[in-house]
């Protein structure tokens, strides 16, 4: 028998989530983010779940957005950071892919190379992350030379939010991005998970939901994933695979990092840092046993991690552990860890086998 760590993943609850952000797109078109092997959950499921409902995707890697048209996806596909050299180019129009054009290097390239079949493309502002982006300074001459490109065909304003899903928001880069772009008759995209949730108002004309849709809240200090109606997409599961009995004083795992301070049952779970789940996650992070809630144990080691079974006599050798998903939040573990739900996702290591919830 192999390993007994998997990771569930439920296409029908990744489809539910989707259709959630389209409802609050109202009319804007949703372009499910799929960047990253569709956040950890594969790229190839994401498509099974999206591949006829999705306006569009967007991701980064050329070799993905190949993959999605060999894969029959005729929807836009958009490069979240463009192209990266003038041979990416070629591949970009017949693929008909849409970039965002971010540096003045990209300009140049897209002047140079001329592509026979005119791209759309998305004009990426930075306004106020300081990330990818022009900004007042060069903003007006960059769409004014991708106007003059016989190789571009449409023109799409994009920009990025910062803290869409904290107490600051959007205002003050959405006032930036407004001056900007006064009296530009051309469609916008500005959202992320966080800020299409927060700030429907604000969605533009294509929003970009990424975290949501795998059904992690973007805002989880401020929303639960299940306050906003999302379901979990991901579940990382597992078995106990040893037990011990100590009694007070004898610690638990590498560095003893947890003492027993009377006597406890321990449960020793297959799954590690090397299975993606995070070493950072100190003693008391919440983890299923049985359906039953309790906590880590000490220092999470590469194959496996502890957790008490003490108020829990049933379990035992086998019963089954839930890490993080279906009847505990992500964004639950993920907090307690110090990080966000998006990391835990993304770390899934590839030694996990993944399999399909049937419905
Ligand atoms: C990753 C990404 C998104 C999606 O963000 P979420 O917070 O996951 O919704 C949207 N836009 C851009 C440019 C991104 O890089």
């Amino acid at each position: 028998m192999p390993r007994p760590i998997r990771a569930v993943i439920d296409l029908a609850a990744l489809r539910h989530n989707y259709l959630l952000a389209k409802r609050c797109a109202g009319s804007a078109r949703a372009f499910a983010v799929v960047k990253a092997n569709a956040y950890g959950h594969g790229l190839g499921l994401a498509l099974c779940a999206l591949g006829d409902v999705a306006d569009g995707f967007a991701l980064l890697d050329l070799a993905e957005a190949r993959a999605l048209r060999a894969a029959g996806i005729a929807q836009p596909i958009v490069l979240l950071e463009g192209f990266f050299e003038p041979a990416d180019l070629a591949e970009v129009a017949a693929l008909g892919l849409t970039p965002a054009i971010h540096c003045e290097a990209q300009l140049a390239m897209l002047e140079r190379a001329a592509p026979a079949t005119p791209l759309d493309v998305l004009l990426k502002i930075n306004s106020g992350m300081n990330r990818l982006g022009f900004t007042a300074d060069n903003f007006a001459a960059a769409l004014a030379r991708l106007r003059a490109m016989p190789g571009v065909r449409g023109i799409t304003l994009m920009s990025h939010f910062a803290r869409a899903d904290d107490e600051v928001g959007i205002g003050a880069q959405l006032t930036v991005f407004k001056t900007l772009t006064a009296g530009l008759d051309l469609p916008v995209s500005l959202a992320n998970s966080a800020a299409l949730l927060r700030f429907p108002e604000a969605a533009g004309h294509i929003v970009r939901p990424g975290i949501m849709l795998y059904g992690g809240s973007p805002m989880p200090d401020l929303q639960s994933a299940e306050a906003i109606g999302l379901r979990p997409v991901m579940t990382l599961a597992s078995e106990i695979i040893g037990v011990q009995e100590i009694v007070a004083g004898q610690q638990v795992g590498y560095g003893g990092s947890f003492a027993a301070d009377g006597p406890m049952r321990i449960g020793v779970v297959a799954c590690g840092y090397a299975d993606g789940y995070p070493r950072h996650a100190p003693t008391g992070t919440p983890i299923l046993v049985g359906g039953r809630r309790t906590r880590s144990l000490g220092r999470v080691s590469m194959d496996m991690l502890a957790c008490d079974l003490s108020h829990l006599p049933e379990a035992g050798v086998g019963s089954p552990v839930t890490l993080w998903g279906e009847g505990l939040a992500a964004d639950e573990v993920a907090s307690a860890a110090g990080t966000i739900s998006y990391e835990l996702f993304c770390a899934l290591a590839a030694r996990v086998p993944v399999s399909v919830r049937e419905a």
